[in-house]
């Protein structure tokens, strides 16, 4: 059934592993057995993309299986203890399965709580603020073996503690409004219509409604908010204006997969501001000539999905998506949303594509960019959802009116999440061009050292730098905004950000599979008290290799947290420099332990010690 509700096409697998999981728990042989003559796809394949995804299990896990969030607000919240004390009530180690199959605890990359941590993910379902007593609450539910359904809806409610709105998070916009607004700015609908048609077959358009929204986007100099900053207009112009071959439609995604620890914001937007964001999407599709949209969302929103579902079907009874939209002939338009499934690496564009068609989610070479040939190899646009938000606020009041907020090289407002050490965590709205000493002050941030922007692959501020500014000439952000007090071993932040690119890495490239977990061993190194200034130097040498030859962002900035931390907290790392001599990070001898056991053989010939005289 699942295969059938899902078309029998391959390219929905993402969604067809995700519904088979959530009905058996695990994708077990027979299930893969099942796929592979349904689909009639090698099986290799099946488990080739079931195994990219961190939440697919091709080995069986509890029937509750517990996640908890890792990222370094949960640590600096108490997670470990909490973890260790759900693991003592349940009987279990964390990473194994109880005996008899009920439960797992495990740990996963953060799970975009922060202002709410700890938290954890109970089969996709999330629960925040974790104290001891709900950490006992949940392990008697599990003995008891309740359903989830049945579990107390406290336990489930997520806070959205917006703590400051500005024109977007505090906009009355009816659902409607910048459709509306947007279909005023053609001369006439049949113009509209026409223009809607001539971009389907892929000929230009000439003046008219769809062109008008360009220019209002255009005005608004707006920029995409996932962090890259690159021209909103210049994007959607480009997808425009790509050929379409026989048989092809224009794409409109949204990137929901804000997987960067300290990131909440689309969390937050998709709850409160979710019309706005199918509003934005819609106006994309009139500006492109688009027919199909996609929201892409992180699994661990796994709880957004069935609401959202419901308002894009109520969008669809109001006739602000489907066909005609608004009575205008020609103007169709539809999104469908696509869950991930614990991938950090798919919030990169090309990934988060592939990864629509039912793929891993390898970042594609580029060129060609999606805007020619993305989904299906058609042209496409992805941006992120405060961009799609912006855009519906755009096309109501005006290019001119946005670009008057904000500095002049950053228009508009730049969403925060505030999480960390301050005393009102949460989201924050402002203008473009609020100092970070700003944001610490309103959040009731005291006796900070650092400030970590736009997660790890962001920039780490000292306090000599807070009067630095929130904005693409200055600091250019995703929305991660992550405080530490003087009382936090700035070392350890560092060393959090490293395990977590190492654990995200996808492998498919050599710089960035070798080098972030090596880049782990000289930190684990180090914070083992083995360390030597040497080690510095293995750094650098790390990061000229991921810079230049890693094949996306994630290895290109995977040394930036702890280069960071060495300008500004070197005292942190010193502390830590009991050697003055090298000590290798990796035993080459120990290494070859296992192809020893393969062998058979444990004579000393075996060992590099007596090959090398101990100098191994
Ligand atoms: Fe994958 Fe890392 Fe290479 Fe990106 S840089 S493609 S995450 S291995």
């Amino acid at each position: 059934r699942i295969v059938e509700r899902n078309g029998r096409d391959p390219t929905r697998m993402v969604q067809i592993l995700r519904e088979v999981q959530e009905a058996l728990d695990w994708l077990s042989p027979q299930a893969i057995d099942a796929l592979q003559a349904a689909l009639k796809v090698p099986r290799t394949k099946i488990e080739g993309v079931a195994g990219f995804y961190a939440f697919f299990y091709l080995q069986p896990r509890g029937r509750y299986r517990l996640l908890f969030s890792d990222n370094i607000t949960d640590r600096m919240l108490g997670n470990e203890a909490l973890l260790e004390r759900l693991c003592r009530n349940l009987w279990i180690e964390p990473g194994k399965v109880s005996e008899d199959g009920l439960v797992s605890v495990d740990t996963t990359s953060c799970t975009g709580l922060c202002d709410q941590g700890p938290a954890l993910l109970v089969n996709n379902q999330a629960i925040g603020r974790l104290t001891a007593e709900r950490i006992d609450q949940i392990a008697e539910l599990v003995r008891s073996k309740v359903p989830l359904a049945e579990w107390p809806d406290e336990l489930f409610a997520i806070e959205d503690n917006i703590r400051r709105a500005d024109v977007l998070l505090g906009n009355d916009m009816q659902p409607g409004d910048a459709l509306r607004a947007a279909r005023a700015l053609a001369p006439d609908e049949g113009l509209m219509a026409s223009n809607m048609r001539s971009w389907r077959e892929g000929l230009p358009t000439g003046l008219g409604g769809p062109a008008a929204i360009l220019d209002e986007i255009k005005h608004a100099n707006l920029r995409g908010r996932g962090g890259a900053g690159f021209t909103t207009a210049l994007k959607w112009e480009a997808c425009r204006n790509a050929p379409l071959k026989l048989g092809q439609q224009r794409i409109v995604v949204c990137n929901a997969d804000e997987g960067e620890p300290g990131t909440f914001k689309d969390r937050v937007l998709l709850t409160r501001h979710a019309d706005a964001v199918f509003e934005g999407m819609t106006v994309a599709a009139y500006a492109v000539g688009a027919t199909l949209g996609f929201l892409y969302l992180r699994g661990e929103y796994r709880h957004l999905l069935e609401p959202l579902n419901a308002i894009l079907e109520r969008r669809r009874g109001e006739n602000l998506l489907g066909q005609n939209i608004l009575g205008i002939p020609g103007a169709n338009f539809d999104i469908e949303i696509h869950l991930g499934a614990g991938a950090y690496v798919c919030g990169e564009e090309s990934a988060l594509i592939e990864s629509l068609e039912g793929k891993r989610g390898t970042p594609r070479n580029r060129p060609p960019f999606p805007v020619t040939n993305g989904y299906l190899d058609q042209p496409t646009i992805v941006n992120n959802v405060e961009t799609f938000a912006a855009a519906a606020l755009i096309a109501l009041k005006g290019g001119a009116w946005y670009a008057n907020i904000g500095t002049r090289h950053s228009a508009g407002t730049k969403i925060l999440s505030v999480s960390g050490d301050c005393a009102r965590p949460g989201i924050y709205e402002y203008p473009f061009g609020v100092s970070v000493r700003q944001v610490l002050a309103d959040c009731g941030a005291d006796d900070v050292q650092a400030v970590q922007v736009s997660g790890p692959s962001g920039v780490c501020i000292a306090p000599a730098e807070f009067d630095r500014i929130i904005g693409f000439e200055d600091i250019p952000t995703a929305g991660a905004f992550t405080i530490f007090n003087s009382s936090r071993d700035m070392f350890e932040v560092a060393r959090n950000y490293v395990h977590f690119f190492q654990h995200e890495s996808c492998g498919f490239c050599t710089p960035c599979r070798v080098g972030t977990a090596l880049l782990k061993k000289l930190m684990d190194k180090l914070h083992q008290g083995a360390g030597s200034p040497y080690d510095f130097a293995e750094i650098e040498k790390l990061n000229v290799l991921l810079q230049s030859m890693s094949h996306c962002g994630l290895g290109h900035t995977a040394c930036n947290p702890v280069l960071d931390t060495i300008a500004r907290f070197r005292p942190a790392y010193d502390r830590r420099l009991m050697q003055k001599d090298f000590t290798p990070a990796f035993d080459l001898d120990q290494a070859l332990s296992l192809a020893r056991q393969m062998t058979g053989r444990d004579d000393a010939g075996a060992h590099l010690a007596s090959q090398h005289g101990g100098e191994a």
